[in-house]
């Protein structure tokens, strides 16, 4: 595990002096998704302590099993489990809707938290994948603009699988391009920061194209073996 994640954050470095971004900061988001407790506490032993799940009840398991970490939501959350997660993570990945936006103001503002969050993007319309369409970016980005306990930190995408790498680099583009104008929307609530792309296939090219957040699973634990539902 200690060689994967040395080349991956050097593959990382790399990536960023071809494009001459050495100087910004990269979070390498470990996701942790059907690994144990223990690999976790393992990963942090490397200096990584981000973790990223998918499932509510998956993080909500091993959340008291592995201390000091961060935890960031990544998958696709339904509204009723909000109240499960809101005080226990920094970052959730992959806000929508309104409603859940809705849903997500309304249990930090029943902690007291202002609730960190990235917006998905279904940058190719696919049926099987969440996200809001580019041609919905902009009223979206108004309409979510009046909910004060939660703070927008940038983009999320998930591009095609299978693709030929330019059209992957393509989608990359135009989400930041995306990113790029939510930095100019004068909302109260915006503080734009974050731009998640790039996983285990592509995250190099994702960094060439911008990212500043890489999530990486098989990279670092080698392929996942998912239990019988
Ligand atoms: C599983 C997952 C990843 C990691 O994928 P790998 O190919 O294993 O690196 C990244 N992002 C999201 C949203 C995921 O669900």
């Amino acid at each position: 595990m200690r060689n994967f994640i040395e080349d991956i954050e050097n593959k990382i470095e790399i990536a960023k002096k071809r494009v001459g971004r050495e100087n910004e900061e990269i979070l390498l988001l470990v996701v942790s998704k059907t690994q144990s407790a223990n690999k976790l506490i393992e990963v942090q032993k490397y200096g990584l302590n981000t973790f990223g799940e998918n499932k509510v009840q998956e993080l909500i398991e091993k959340y008291p099993l592995v201390e000091n970490a961060k935890w960031h939501f990544i998958g696709h959350l339904q509204k009723n489990k909000v109240k499960y997660i809101i005080d226990k993570v920094d970052l959730i990945y992959s806000v929508d809707s309104l409603e859940l936006a809705k849903e997500i103001n309304k249990r930090a503002y029943s902690i007291g938290k202002l609730m960190p969050i990235l917006i998905q993007i279904n940058i190719a319309k696919e049926e099987s994948k969440s996200g809001i369409f580019v041609e919905e970016f902009e009223a979206f980005m108004k309409d979510i603009s009046i909910y004060e306990n939660i703070i927008i930190n940038g983009l999320m995408v998930i591009p095609p699988v299978n693709t030929d790498s330019l059209v992957t680099r393509n989608y990359f583009k135009v989400t930041r391009d995306l990113f790029n104008t939510m930095k100019t929307l004068d909302y109260k609530n915006f503080e734009i920061k974050y731009l998640s792309m790039g996983m285990t296939e592509d995250y190099e090219l994702a960094i060439e194209e911008g990212s500043n957040i890489v999530r990486i699973g098989t990279g670092i634990f080698g392929k996942r073996a998912y239990k019988e539902e």
